[in-house]
């Protein structure tokens, strides 16, 4: 019987669309690429699935396909049905969820083919009588000492260009090239793996008994206890039994020195995927995860949708950090991606985190994740003293307190390191007059522009706007212009002033954009030596400096009047990571917090009764709130230049949703919080539930219909199950 091809292709519309086959002799199979003809254009898609032709008269309408561009299907049968679960669930258009999950390389249709390298060995009979260069004998020395191949890549970066000597060497038969497919190099000088304490050999255990059978393990150690050490060696069992393991990581610049300890302990091939790699490299890694190449495959949020075939386990580390939710086109949030592949593929995920989402603790509390506990430092190292300085009090310079500017230099005396912490958003300088008071705003936001002073340069950060320093007050001519508020930067020229023998580095964005930049700063401040770090929410996470003894935390209070419905947790999830980073080494640490609210609750509950109890506490709230992880949440956004556009598109919306239910409540439409970004005018609904699927049935229901609506051409709109922010 003659069959049609169900084609998902990169459009925002929630079908496949049809096509016929073209003559090739290979089975045709749900996950192969085709090139299709769409309007006047030429398309990839994959083959989604495949139906039997049940009426004749459709034939003359449905177009035959270009060409084939797979021999066998380049997506399996659990991705495709994973895809497909991620696109019922976020309620996005299947064909734009393969645009995440696929490197771009592979969705434009280039050949799945494996980039080869040549790579150099000893020969068998490397006896020679003939003199050789000094060139030629570094060469014969390092292939002697790694006993195996090396990539010229790799020959080069151990001893510089030495390819004329290599050529010299094969002409006398000393070594021989072969072309194999490229890999991560292996690190040579392999440590060998770090005894556990019982502690963390219990956790290990607990995770490997659970090996073959779906489980959702929480593991809750304290900063510095020895999360990695037990990935590292979970993944060095699962990977011993022929299994392959996905470990993800929150989108920040650890990524290298995390990939590191595991290379460090295993001889096995690690594949990474961040930012900044290129399209080959990401194809070339995806590749190797789907040939099976690769045993670790280590990642950020879309690497969640790696291809492969033998995994056995699924590492989340952070799993509190909000980097796991992607913001726009599908925003999935690769936590919840994760717990469902792993469910579906029958194995273990491990959730990791110092200060667990609610979302995670309160599966742990119902019995419906296990979980783990490591109470302890593994150096044995205490967990620093905290302190809070009331910010109205004396000050040394704008934004640092008396009390702190002397431990600060007490800690450089010691030959320590001092790292203060800055919340971005509330260190913000904005440009005013001081005549008029006008302030500079962004023509295309509802929002300040932000005063980038080394680059006389004022920035929107919301939508990339900027422009020159203006000389005069736009409104009034005067020249009496200055920045309200204290900068990232200009903490840092203070602080160079006040310690003008110290180096301060900054670790910010801005500092830290240029590839490798970040890495140099990381290399820079484990060199050790009196230093002040400043820097933003990526100091926060996983670093491991062991000279860092005092920390410093410039303001907290922004966190404690957010109407943010999880602005309390993620303050709790940052105050407890940044604490964590002060004396992890032999030396104990100490902790100050600015804030102008000494006596605000939140201070108690947190320093004295630590990050769970706080949990606990907030969760009551949540219960009581019916906020989520008690009740489900998703937000109906629109947006467009015409004020009224998506205010009207949402009424309507509304209206359809409303139609004879109660199971969710559709609050709105309301403005966004900030109405207008980027030139767009933004509204949105609330959908709030305690009933999960009724919500999800609800969308099933309405979504065709509401893409109807004549108001929808006039403005884009989008959906976000369980949103993390409601703005
Ligand atoms: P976490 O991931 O929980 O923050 P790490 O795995 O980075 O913790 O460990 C913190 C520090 O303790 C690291 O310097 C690590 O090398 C060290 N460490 C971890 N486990 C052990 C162990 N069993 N014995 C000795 N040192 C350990
Ligand atoms: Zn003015
Ligand atoms: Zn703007």
């Amino acid at each position: 019987m003659p069959f049609i091809l169900k084609v998902a292709l990169p459009c925002p519309l929630r079908f496949c669309f049809d096509y016929l086959p073209d003559q090739s002799e290979a089975a045709w199979q749900r996950g192969l690429r085709v090139r299709v003809p769409f309007g006047s254009r030429e398309l990839v898609g994959i083959i989604f699935d495949i139906e039997d032709m049940q009426d004749k008269v459709q034939l003359s309408k449905v177009k035959p396909i270009i060409t084939r561009l797979d021999e066998l299907p380049i997506i399996s049968e659990e991705l495709l049905n994973l895809i497909s679960w991620v696109s019922e669930y976020y309620h996005h258009p299947v064909g734009d969820c393969f645009q995440v999950a696929l490197p771009k390389k592979i969705r434009l249709g280039e050949p799945a083919l494996l980039m080869k390298e040549t790579y150099w060995s000893l020969a068998s009979d490397s006896a020679s009588e003939s003199k050789l260069g000094k060139k030629q004998e570094n060469v014969l020395k390092l292939l002697q000492k790694n006993s195996t191949h090396l990539s010229q890549q790799e020959i080069t970066d151990a001893i510089g260009n030495h390819n004329d000597a290599l050529k010299r060497l094969e002409v006398k038969r000393l070594v021989k090239k072969e072309k194999q497919v490229k890999k991560p190099a292996l690190v040579t000088d392999l440590i060998p793996l770090k005894k556990l304490n019982n502690d963390q050999e219990a956790a290990v255990n607990a995770v490997w008994e659970k090996q073959n059978k779906f489980s959702s393990i929480l593991l809750h150690g304290i900063t510095g206890s020895g999360k990695t050490e037990v990935y590292i060696q979970l993944a060095s069992l699962v990977v011993s039994k022929g299994k392959q393991v996905l470990i993800l990581i929150p989108e920040i610049g650890l990524t290298e020195q995390f990939v590191n300890r595991f290379k460090q302990h295993l001889s096995v091939c690690i594949v990474v995927f961040n930012s900044s790699m290129n399209d080959s490299e990401r194809q070339q890694a995806w590749l190797l995860a789907q040939s099976g190449d690769a045993d670790i495959v280590i990642g950020t949020r879309s690497a969640v949708f790696s291809p492969l075939s033998r995994l056995g386990l699924v590492i989340i580390d952070e799993e509190h950090d909000s980097s796991y939710k992607q913001q726009d086109s599908l925003r999935y949030h690769a936590r919840n991606v994760a717990i469902i592949r792993a469910k579906r593929e029958n194995i273990p995920v491990l959730l990791g985190s110092a200060t667990p989402s609610l979302e995670s603790f309160y599966h742990a509390q119902s019995q419906r994740y296990s979980l783990i506990t490591l109470a302890q430092r593994a150096t044995g190292a205490e967990l620093p003293e905290v302190e809070l300085i009331d910010s109205s009090g004396p000050k040394a310079c704008n934004g640092l307190s008396s009390i702190l500017y002397k431990e600060i230099g007490k800690t450089l005396e010691e030959g320590n390191q001092v790292l203060l912490f800055i919340n971005q958003r509330g260190y913000a300088p904005v440009l005013i007059c001081h005549d008029c008071s006008w302030q500079a705003s962004c023509k295309h936001c509802d929002a300040k522009m932000i005063v980038h002073q080394s680059r006389y340069q004022l920035r929107c950060h919301h939508c990339g706007f900027n422009q020159p320093l203006p000389k005069e007050c736009p409104e009034c001519e005067s020249t009496e212009m200055g920045n309200y508020g204290v900068g990232t930067q200009q903490i840092e020229e203070n602080l160079q002033t006040l310690f003008p023998e110290t180096p301060v580095l900054r670790m910010d964005r801005d500092s830290t954009q240029r590839v490798g930049s970040f890495v140099k700063l990381v290399a820079d401040i484990q060199a050790g030596g009196a230093k002040i770090l400043i820097g933003t929410q990526m100091l926060a996470k996983g670093h491991d400096f062991h000279d860092v003894t005092l920390v410093g935390i410039l303001d907290a209070d922004q966190g404690l009047f957010s109407a943010d419905f999880r602005a309390t947790e993620s303050l709790a999830q940052l105050i407890t990571q940044v604490t964590g980073r002060a004396g992890r080494g032999r030396k104990p640490g100490k902790v100050y917090i600015q804030t102008s609210q000494v006596v605000h609750p939140f201070w108690q509950d947190l320093l004295q009764g630590g990050y769970i109890k706080m949990a606990k506490k907030l969760l009551q709230e949540r219960k009581s709130s019916l906020m989520p992880p008690i009740g489900s949440l998703c937000v109906i956004r629109a947006r467009a230049k015409k004020q009224a556009s998506p205010l009207k598109f949402l009424t309507e919306a509304s209206a359809l949703l409303n139609q004879n239910q109660k199971l969710v409540m559709v609050l709105g439409p309301v403005p966004a919080m900030m109405e207008k970004r980027a030139g767009n005018f933004r509204a949105q609904l609330l959908l709030t539930t305690q009933n999960r699927k009724a919500l999800h049935q609800l969308l099933d229901h309405h979504i065709e219909a509401m893409s109807k609506l004549k108001s929808s051409r006039e403005c884009q709109w989008s959906i976000d199950v369980d949103p993390i922010d409601l703005y």
